[in-house]
């Protein structure tokens, strides 16, 4: 059973000291317990949260331990009446070909309804987080425009298509040319930034001539602080995650953005998708429609094998992923 282990905090980004791949005998489930083989590891940018020993919405990673994350696997052996070789399950399991689990921690997941990966992503947890925090918090209305920062990762590609369901303009930010006019393309953006070669504030003002009314904040930083400044009057930012300072060694500077909140009596509200645990039902049932009539599709970035976990992490650091990052580590 290969494993990736946790075996030294990073200080900035991660790098090959980080992690460890070591290999042990298959463990053996007991009562109430089953025996899972990975089939796909999710690897997401809150996980480099989680490697800093600082108080955070979840608990640090614990050095030599196992990495964790989002999994979909295949029932081995099951000694609970729940499950049965063959089922495929999604739960929070290691970075690992094997894991033992408590039945009570799995969840089966229907192929029949989505290939199995979509429960990793459109159908799972970045899926309701776009779902839970741009109609709980940011609230779009036909005719208003709607800007997504990350908006070609895993939660953005969806934002930007449920805005365009509720009849929003909707203007993408996202980091490279191809990732661009897949959003313009086949997701029907209405405008789309590359913050890596234009001028972010410039490219908003053009993007947005009537100002911006819903920012989903994917990033932080000064692709945020150029949001702010277009704001108008009663608008709404759910604020999802801040990836351009997840690897930042001194925290930085910015311009301070209340006094927009504040002239533009402004809401900006943080939120965790676990928040949302109580009415993850009804995402989950009105995303998987969307998906079957087609009015949201999605795209996965695969890296194949689970010795290239780490690199597959990374890479959500350097923007390598199209739509939702994922490792294949064994066939259903
Ligand atoms: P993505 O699939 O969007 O992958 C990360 C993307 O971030 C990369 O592809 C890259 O795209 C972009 N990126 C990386 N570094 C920077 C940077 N310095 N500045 C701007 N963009 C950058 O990840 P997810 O969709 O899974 O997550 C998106 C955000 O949502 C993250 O901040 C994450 O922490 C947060 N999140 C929050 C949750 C919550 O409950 N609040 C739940 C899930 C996610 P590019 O090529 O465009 O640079």
């Amino acid at each position: 059973n290969r494993q990736i282990y946790f075996v030294q905090r990073p200080n900035g980004m991660p790098d090959e000291n980080t992690f460890d791949l070591r290999t042990s005998e298959i463990p053996e489930p007991g009562a109430g317990e089953v025996l899972v083989r990975t089939v796909y590891l999710s690897v997401d940018p809150y996980m480099r949260g989680r490697m800093s020993d600082r108080k955070s919405y979840v608990a640090p990673f614990a050095l030599n331990e196992v990495l964790s994350g989002g999994v979909v696997g295949q029932v081995e052996v099951s000694k609970d009446d729940r499950f049965q070789a063959g089922d495929l399950v999604t739960g929070l399991l290691g970075w690992q070909d094997y894991s033992v689990a408590k039945a009570d921690e799995l969840n089966k997941v229907d192929p029949n309804l989505a290939p199995p990966s979509a429960y990793l992503g459109a159908l799972g947890m970045p899926g309701l987080t776009a779902y839970f925090g741009l109609l709980d918090i940011g609230q779009p209305k036909a005719g208003e425009t709607v800007v997504v920062s990350g908006a070609a990762g895993a939660v953005g590609t969806i934002v930007g298509q449920i805005a365009k369901i509720k009849g929003a303009r909707v203007v993408g930010i996202a980091g490279s040319a191809e990732k661009n006019r897949y959003l313009k393309e086949e997701l029907g953006f209405d405008a789309v930034i590359n913050y890596k070669t234009e001028d972010v504030q410039k490219a908003l003002e053009k993007a947005c001539p009537n100002g911006v009314d819903v920012y989903f904040d994917n990033v932080g930083g000064p692709i945020s602080d150029a949001v702010a400044t277009l704001l108008n009057k009663f608008a709404r930012i759910p604020l999802c995650g801040q990836i351009s300072m997840y690897n930042l060694k001194e925290p930085e500077q910015g311009p301070r953005i209340q006094t927009s909140l504040l002239i533009n009596s402004a809401l900006m509200k943080g939120f965790i998708v676990s928040d949302y645990q109580s009415r993850s039902a009804e995402g989950t049932k009105q995303l998987g429609e969307w998906v079957s009539q087609g009015k949201i599709v999605y795209q996965e970035n695969i890296v194949e094998g689970l010795e290239n976990t780490p690199e597959a992490f990374l890479g959500l650091f350097s923007g390598e992923n199209l739509g939702k990052q994922l490792v294949k580590v064994s066939d259903i």
